[in-house]
C-alpha cells in the first residue's frame, strides 16, 4: 500500500517506556504503518523528515479555555510581564494606543507580583486615568480594577460580599481593587459585549496558538453561548479543524430548570464540535480562600481558622443535578481544587445507578484526601490534572503553603498515587491560566519542579509521573474524557492520524520542558509546522 504522507527518521510513541524508532505512514488520514515505512512510500507520497524527534499522537487538552485565552492574545495582554511594574507599563501602553476605547480591558496578571495577591485600584489608576479598567488575573479567580470601574459598578464600603465571591477592602471598607470569583460580575458586566465577529477571530487565534502546541484537540471547559455560536459557525465553514468536546456553563444561581436549555443547546452540534459536558464548578482556588477544603485554612500568622472554604453547589443538591445529567447522556465536568469539593463530586458520581458511565472527570485535583484517592477508580472518574501547577513556584510558596494545613498541604496533587490506584488520568492546560506548551506541563509532572525554580526541592516527588504515564495522560487519557480513545489518542494502524512531532526525543534525557513542537498533523493534514 503506497502512503500519502509518511513521517521518517523519527522516534514513535506507542504508550510505552520503549518508543520505537522509525516513522508513521498516513493513507487517506489514517494511519496504515508504524515503525518501517519504507515499503509505503511512492513518487506522490508527501514525506515530512522528523529528526530523530518524538512522535507522538496529537495531544489533547482536556481542559482548556481557547476562547477566552484568544480573545486576551487580542486585547490587553499582560501575560509576558513578570513584575507588577511590568504589568502596569503594559497597561499604560495599552491605554495610550487606545486613546478611543470605552474601557481597558484585558488579563493575565499574577497574585505573585502584588503584596498579598491582591493589587490596588490606586495604582492602576496612575496608568489608566479615568477610563475604566479591568484586568483578570492569569488564573480567571481574580480581577484587578481601577477607581472608574469600580464607581461604575457602585461598588463602595457599604456595598456587601456576593455569596459566591469577595470584595477585597481597605482597613476602612473601602474597596481595594481586588475582586475575588463572583465580585468580578459586579463590573464584568457592565463591559460591552463582545460580537460574535469577536469570538470568532478569539477561537481562530486560540486553535492557531494549541497547534503550535501539538494539541489537535481539546474539551473547551466553559462554553458560554455567545462562544458556542463560533464554534458552530466556524465547524460550517470548515474552520474549526481540531475535534472538540464543548462544557456547557452550569448556570450556578439557577437550579434544575436551566436542563431544557442544555439540551437544546447539545443538539446544536457541528463537525467537529460536541457540546456534550457540562461544567460544574463546585469551589474556588486556595489563593483566595474559596476552595473547599475538609480542613480549616490558616491565617497569616499561621493560626488556624474557622474558614473552611466555599460550596458553589451544595452537595446534596449536586447529587440530584448529577443524577439527573448522568441519566441524560451528559458528561460532568467538575471543577474541583479543594479536598471537599473533590469528596462531593466523588460522592455524587459513588450515587449513580449501575452500569457506571465512565468518563466524567475530576479537574484540578489540588487537594485530595487520602481516603478518597482510590475512589476515582471506583466509581469511574477520570483525574483530570493540571500538571505545571504541581510545583513550588511563587504562587505555591507565598499564596497557597503558607494557609493550608498540614493535611492539606501534604495531599497536593497526588497524581501517581491516582495511577496506582487504578484511576485514568487526564492532562489539560486551563491555558489561559498558564501555558498550553505541553512538554513544559509534563516536565513538570515528571520531576514535580518547574524550570525557572529548579533550586527548590520537589513537591512531593513519590507523587511524579513517568514520561510515559504523562504522554499517556496528554494523549489517550484525555481522548477517553472526550469520548474518541477508539479514534485518535494512540498511534496504531487504523487510528486517525492526528500527531505532533518534537524536535528531540525526551525519553533520552534532557529537560524534558525543552522540548519543543515542530509538526501538528491532524488527519493526515499539516496545521502547524515550524519550517
Ligand atoms: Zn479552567
Amino acid at each position: 500500500m503506497k502512503a500519502d504522507l509518511i513521517v521518517r527518521d523519527g522516534v514513535v510513541f506507542t504508550g510505552t517506556d520503549d518508543p520505537k524508532p522509525g516513522g508513521v505512514a498516513v493513507r487517506n488520514g489514517r494511519i496504515v504503518g508504524v515503525g518501517d515505512v519504507k515499503g509505503f512510500d511512492s513518487p506522490r507520497t508527501e514525506t515530512i523528515d522528523a529528526d530523530g524527534g518524538l512522535i507522538t499522537p496529537g495531544f489533547i487538552d482536556a481542559h482548556v479555555h481557547p476562547l477566552s485565552g484568544g480573545l486576551k492574545l487580542a486585547h490587553c495582554s499582560l501575560y509576558d510581564a513578570t513584575t507588577a511594574q511590568e504589568a502596569l507599563e503594559l497597561v499604560g501602553a495599552y491605554a495610550k494606543a487606545r486613546q478611543g476605547a470605552e474601557w481597558i480591558w484585558g488579563g493575565g496578571w499574577s497574585m505573585e507580583w502584588f503584596p498579598r495577591g491582591t493589587p490596588s485600584a490606586e495604582a492602576l489608576d496612575q496608568v489608566t486615568g479615568d477610563r475604566p479598567a479591568l484586568l483578570y488575573n492569569k488564573d480567571g479567580h481574580g480581577a484587578w480594577v481601577n477607581t472608574a470601574a469600580l464607581r461604575r459598578a457602585h461598588i463602595s464600603a457599604t456595598t456587601g460580599d456576593p455569596n459566591d465571591g469577595r470584595i477585597e477592602r481597605l482597613d476602612d471598607g473601602r474597596p481595594q481593587g481586588t475582586l475575588h470569583e463572583g465580585a468580578m460580575d459586579l463590573v464584568s458586566e457592565l463591559l460591552p459585549k463582545f460580537t460574535r465577529t469577536d469570538w470568532e477571530a478569539a477561537l481562530l487565534a486560540g486553535q492557531k496558538y494549541l497547534f503550535s502546541c501539538g494539541i489537535t484537540g481539546w474539551q473547551d471547559a466553559d462554553v458560554q453561548p455567545a462562544q458556542e455560536e463560533a464554534y458552530i459557525a466556524l465547524a460550517g465553514r470548515g474552520e474549526l479543524k481540531a475535534s472538540v468536546v464543548g462544557a456547557l456553563w452550569w448556570e450556578r444561581d439557577q437550579a434544575l430548570e436551566q436542563i431544557d436549555a442544555l439540551l437544546g443547546r447539545r443538539a446544536r452540534f457541528a463537525p467537529g464540535y460536541r457540546p456534550t459536558s457540562v461544567k460544574l464548578m463546585l469551589d474556588g482556588i486556595v489563593e483566595n480562600y474559596t476552595a473547599a477544603l475538609l480542613e480549616p485554612y490558616r491565617d497569616y500568622e499561621g493560626n488556624e481558622t474557622e474558614n473552611t472554604g466555599i460550596d458553589f453547589i451544595d452537595g446534596t443538591l449536586l447529587k440530584e443535578i448529577v443524577r439527573i445529567l448522568d441519566r441524560l447522556g451528559f458528561q460532568c465536568h467538575f471543577h474541583t481544587l479543594g479536598s471537599r469539593a473533590v469528596r462531593h463530586a466523588l460522592d455524587a458520581l459513588d450515587a449513580l445507578p449501575a452500569p457506571r458511565r465512565r468518563s466524567h472527570h475530576l479537574a484540578h485535583l489540588q487537594v485530595v484526601d487520602r481516603a478518597d484517592v482510590h475512589r476515582f477508580a471506583e466509581v469511574g472518574a477520570i483525574a483530570n490534572c493540571q500538571a505545571l501547577w504541581a510545583c513550588r513556584e511563587p504562587q505555591m510558596t507565598d499564596l497557597t503553603l503558607p494557609f493550608l494545613g498540614p493535611t492539606s498541604a501534604d495531599n497536593q496533587y497526588p497524581f501517581a498515587g491516582l495511577a496506582r490506584a487504578g484511576a485514568t488520568l487526564a492532562m489539560g492546560s486551563d491555558w489561559p491560566v498558564s501555558t498550553a506548551n505541553v512538554y513544559e506541563q509534563i516536565d513538570v509532572a515528571v520531576t514535580r519542579t518547574h524550570r525557572e525554580y529548579r533550586e527548590r526541592p520537589p513537591l512531593d516527588l513519590v507523587q511524579s509521573l513517568t514520561l510515559t504515564q504523562a504522554l499517556n495522560g496528554f494523549t489517550n487519557g484525555s481522548a477517553q474524557v472526550n469520548r474518541v480513545e477508539h479514534e485518535v489518542g494512540r498511534i496504531k494502524v487504523g487510528m486517525e492520524a492526528d500527531l505532533a512531532i518534537a524536535d528531540r526525543n525526551p525519553f533520552v534525557g534532557g529537560s524534558i520542558a525543552d522540548t519543543k513542537i515542530t509538526h501538528t498533523i491532524i488527519g493526515g493534514t499539516v496545521v502547524f509546522s515550524t519550517s
